[in-house]
């Protein structure tokens, strides 16, 4: 019998894997496995910046594998605001997890790091091999030392203890279940709660920047199957990106087009180009998953699109606002 335990299992990537495990077929690929029991950890269950805390919910669900996506994140504002916060958090919650699987002889870890924790100059496509060569962007140094330190860790388990740690890194996540907080949000469901919102209120819909920047997005519910598969197929240290391919990035101006049509918003839309628009692009490649896995068929991005919104539009009232 297998126990995965999936840390932050709530959260957007989390509800992303629940999907796949609920509605692939029973034994298939990405599909639940007989004898394994998935358990979805909230932060109410346990608040994994504290230690003992921690050690409570791995002595109550007895975990064989774990997940581990919890994190404290946010946009480029929150990052700036809260260094220290995203710093020692991170740091808190990532040691807790690897330290209590260590102890109590769980056999698999696959922790989350992302495309934002790369160096801020470095050469384009990122690869897997090129995370630790450089300082990362100064908007978010506290969020990404403490992931980029996740890999160290999994490096150091390794060579002490024999363990079988290993990472993920997903590019830009959309899906149900976002974080849709005007706030804190990233740019897709930033842009679908504003539209939401011009269309309720009969507003115009004004995107920041030129629309012209480009952004590869993975499909959470995508995500979550690569997920899977890299839990049960991939024995390596060192991290997978988890993205679509270089090809296939969208521009912001795509995007939003796809949020106006999934939305049916017929008001009056435009950039505010006085706005600035971010690094142009920052292209990564997944040319080592895709090796791995041997392909792997991507949800088109307007179908993914559309889901999402529907669901946003559907769960307006239960959705993080
Ligand atoms: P969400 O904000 O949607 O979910 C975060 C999850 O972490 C929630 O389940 C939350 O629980 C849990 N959590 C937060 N703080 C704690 C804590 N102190 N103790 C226990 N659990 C906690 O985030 P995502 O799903 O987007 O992110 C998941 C992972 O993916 C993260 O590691 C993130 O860095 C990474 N990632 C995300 C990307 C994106 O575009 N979204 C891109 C690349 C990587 P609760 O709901 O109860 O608060």
């Amino acid at each position: 019998m297998s126990v995965i335990l999936v840390t932050g299992g709530t959260g957007l990537v989390g509800k992303g894997i629940q999907y796949a495990i609920e509605t692939e077929p029973e034994g298939s690929r990405f599909g639940k496995q007989p004898g394994e029991k998935w358990i979805f950890a909230s932060s109410s269950e346990a608040d994994l910046r504290d230690l003992e805390q921690t050690k409570k919910l791995f002595e109550k669900y007895k975990p064989t594998h774990v997940i581990h996506l919890a994190a404290l994140v946010g946009g480029l504002f929150k990052n700036m605001k809260y260094k220290m916060t995203f710093l020692r958090d991170n740091m808190l919650i990532n040691d807790n997890v690897l330290h209590t699987s260590h102890l109590t002889g769980v056999k698999k870890v696959v922790s989350c790091l992302s495309t934002c924790v790369y160096p801020d100059k470095v050469e384009y496509p990122l690869d897997e091999t090129k995370i630790h060569l450089g300082l990362p962007h100064d908007s978010n140094f506290g969020y990404a030392h403490a992931k980029r330190m996740v890999d160290v860790a999994n490096h150091a388990y390794k060579d002490q203890y024999g363990s079988n740690f290993t990472s993920a890194i997903p590019t830009n996540v959309f899906g149900p279940y976002d974080n849709y907080d005007l706030e804190g949000a990233h740019v897709i469901p930033a842009l679908v709660h504003r539209c939401y919102l011009a269309k309720k209120n009969g507003t115009p819909f004004i995107v920041g920047g030129t629309g012209k920047p480009l952004r590869q997005f993975i499909y959470s519910r995508d995500l979550g199957k690569l997920f899977i598969w890299q839990l049960r197929e991939y024995d390596d240290v060192e991290p997978v990106i988890l993205s679509v391919g270089e090809d296939e990035e969208i521009s912001i101006k795509e995007v939003t087009d796809a949020i106006v049509k999934a939305m049916d918003f017929k008001g009056e839309y435009s950039f505010d180009t006085t706005r600035a628009d971010g690094q142009f692009r920052k292209p990564a490649s997944n040319k080592k998953l895709l090796n791995l896995m041997g392909g792997f068929e991507f949800t088109p991005f307007d179908k993914a699109l559309d889901e999402s919104v529907k669901w946003f539009v559907q769960n307006y009232d239960s959705a993080r606002t």
